[in-house]
């Protein structure tokens, strides 16, 4: 058996795979750009603040997700954030615990894919990424956002062009920190507003310092796109002012930033659940094979390893 795979992305979708592989005693390495672990299941802790400024929270619609979340929720991993779910402390809390057993790299953005001899190679800015074994892994899994994935997929000359036909719409998110308690009167709301699609109290989750408060505004995606290339002080001040005209809060801030995702939320779909050739070894998941949401990206991934490993996982 002594296969040893590399998943590259850590969100949500990477971790369902990996956790899969790594359950039927597959070697796994996880490579993230970023330093953590979760992707758009993020916190960030600042100023004393921790703000889930990705994913706000998810559901269980199938039975595969909703036993992963059933066995987090044990662990103290996951809570009840009204009917939803939230990770514990924060939503990127849960990340660590689906793969236990895989080998991380961090910070380390994978630029390419090469299948030699002896299989697959992962190249990044810096180089040949150093790996335990020669290097080389039997199969790849891209579990990154489908516009990243496509030139991966293309670097590795496949060419499937499936990944380019999943779009996503930006978003960016407002981060506001205050000592003492606002007057905000709702946990959650919807404004109806061209630039304001979301504002949360975060310190109204399970577990959380609820000393003062923690907001997070998600400006909606049309307002996203018109600022797109705006630099995070100025998107971040537009929204600060579009939050206290809607909201008539004066209180003065003791944390404000703003973070832009550029891929946040599917809005076109691929339609199938995974992609996967099993004669290169080569397979692609995330949430834009099924849809916008945390569970879709579980769903992708964890199919894409039961395709990887067939009926007699043992094997
Ligand atoms: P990601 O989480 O994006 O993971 C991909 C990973 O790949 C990232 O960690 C990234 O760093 C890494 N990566 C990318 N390129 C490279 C590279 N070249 N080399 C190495 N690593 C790379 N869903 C819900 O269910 N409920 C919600 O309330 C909700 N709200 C949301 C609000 C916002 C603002 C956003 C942004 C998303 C929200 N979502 C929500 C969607 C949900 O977060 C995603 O559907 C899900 O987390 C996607 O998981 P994924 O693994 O497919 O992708």
């Amino acid at each position: 058996m002594n296969e040893h795979w590399a998943v590259i992305g850590a969100g949500m979708a990477g971790l369902a795979a990996a956790r899969r592989l790594g359950a039927a005693g597959r070697s796994v390495t996880l490579f993230d750009k970023s330093r953590g672990l979760g992707g758009r299941m993020a916190t960030r802790r600042a100023g004393g603040f921790r703000f889930d400024h990705g994913a706000q929270y998810f559901t269980t619609r199938g039975e595969r997700f909703r036993e992963l979340v059933t066995r987090l929720t044990g662990e103290g991993l996951v809570g009840r954030w009204g009917e939803d779910h939230v990770g514990l402390p924060g939503m990127s809390a849960p990340a660590r615990a689906l793969a236990p057993q895989a080998t991380v790299v961090s910070e380390c953005t994978v630029s390419s894919l090469t299948r030699g001899s002896h299989g697959w190679a992962v190249s990044a800015a810096e180089g040949p990424v150093a790996t335990e074994g020669n290097g080389t892994f039997t199969g790849v899994i891209v579990a990154v956002p489908a516009p990243q994935a496509a030139p991966l997929l293309a670097s590795a000359g496949c060419n499937w062009a499936g990944a380019a036909r999943a779009t996503y719409a930006p978003c960016w998110a407002l981060m506001l920190g205050f000592q003492a308690r606002t007057a905000l009167t709702q946990d959650r709301l919807r404004p109806q507003d061209t630039a304001i699609a979301w504002i949360a109290r975060d310190n109204s989750k399970p577990g959380r310092d609820a000393s003062g408060d923690a907001i997070v505004v998600h400006a909606t995606p049309g307002w996203s796109r018109e600022h797109l290339e705006d630099t995070p002080e100025q998107a971040g001040a537009a929204l600060h002012a579009r939050f206290r005209a809607l909201t008539g809060e004066t209180a003065e801030q003791a944390f404000l930033a703003a973070h832009r995702w550029r891929y946040a939320l599917v809005e076109q779909p691929l339609g199938e659940a995974f992609f996967w050739d099993p004669s290169a070894r080569l397979g692609a998941c995330g949430d834009w094979c099924i849809g916008p949401r945390v569970e879709a990206a579980f769903d992708s991934g964890d199919s894409l390893a039961a395709a990887i490993l067939g009926p007699d996982p043992a094997r």
